[in-house]
């Protein structure tokens, strides 16, 4: 089971992500997450993300390529995994076909969870992530009981330095510009499964749970 999560950025993909590890058993590979852990480690990749990343434009193609190619070889993903913040352009979308395609392998679904763009802005705002635990929180729709505060361990919550309002506006433009054609261009392969992304969390779950069966 190849699955890709397709979104902007807010949709609630790392979220579905997490709960969907757990239901298949097969992991989660989120670009972002890969280079957030690259920066906290002070790696000379990190580093040279954290430019991008810290203007909400996308990291070099070459760079994310590399890290997907490395990861799906992985022995854990042997049963399938579940791409989160990957493809993003596509030439991305591209070159994962490339290299499915030398392995002999394909990608089986691409959920489009569907938000309305007035909805993220104040999502991604919002959020707030335990540092310890990596527990999400929002002060607004899903506060914890302590203010900055994990109610699951205690832990400091943090806001991530890209969910600043500025950064938003260009993360959400990006993804207008360089990541919506890939709904026409997964369309154009009949592998689009659209889901509306507006709702709770179960129930977002469950149609996606739908889909995939
Ligand atoms: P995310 O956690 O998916 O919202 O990603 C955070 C940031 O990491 C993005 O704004 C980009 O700067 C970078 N990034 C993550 N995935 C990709 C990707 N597939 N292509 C290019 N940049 C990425």
């Amino acid at each position: 089971m190849n699955i890709i999560l397709l979104g902007p950025p807010g949709a609630g993909k790392g979220t579905q992500a997490k709960m969907l590890v757990d239901k298949y058993g097969i992991p989660q590979i989120s670009t972002g997450d890969i280079l957030r852990a690259n920066l906290k480690a002070q790696t000379p990749l990190g580093i040279e993300a954290k430019k991008y990343m810290d203007s909400g434009k996308l990291v070099p193609d070459e760079v994310v390529i590399g890290i997907i190619e490395s990861r799906i070889k992985e022995d854990d993903c042997q049963k399938g995994y579940m791409l989160d913040g990957f493809p993003r352009t596509v030439a991305q979308a591209e070159a994962l076909e490339q290299m499915l395609t030398q392995m002999s392998s394909g990608i089986d679904d691409v959920i489009s969870i569907e938000v309305p763009n007035d909805e993220l802005m104040g999502r991604l705002t919002g959020r707030r992530t335990c540092r310890n635990c990596g527990q999400g929180y929002h002060v607004m729709f899903d506060p914890p009981q302590k203010e900055g505060l994990c109610d699951k361990c205690g832990g400091e919550l943090y806001q991530r330095d890209d969910d600043n309002e500025a950064t938003v506006g260009n993360r959400l433009k990006v993804y207008a510009d360089q990541t919506q054609p890939l709904i026409d261009y997964y369309q154009n392969k009949s592998l689009l499964r659209p889901i509306d992304g507006l709702g709770e969390i179960k129930e977002i779950f469950g149609r996606i749970g739908q889909v995939l069966g």
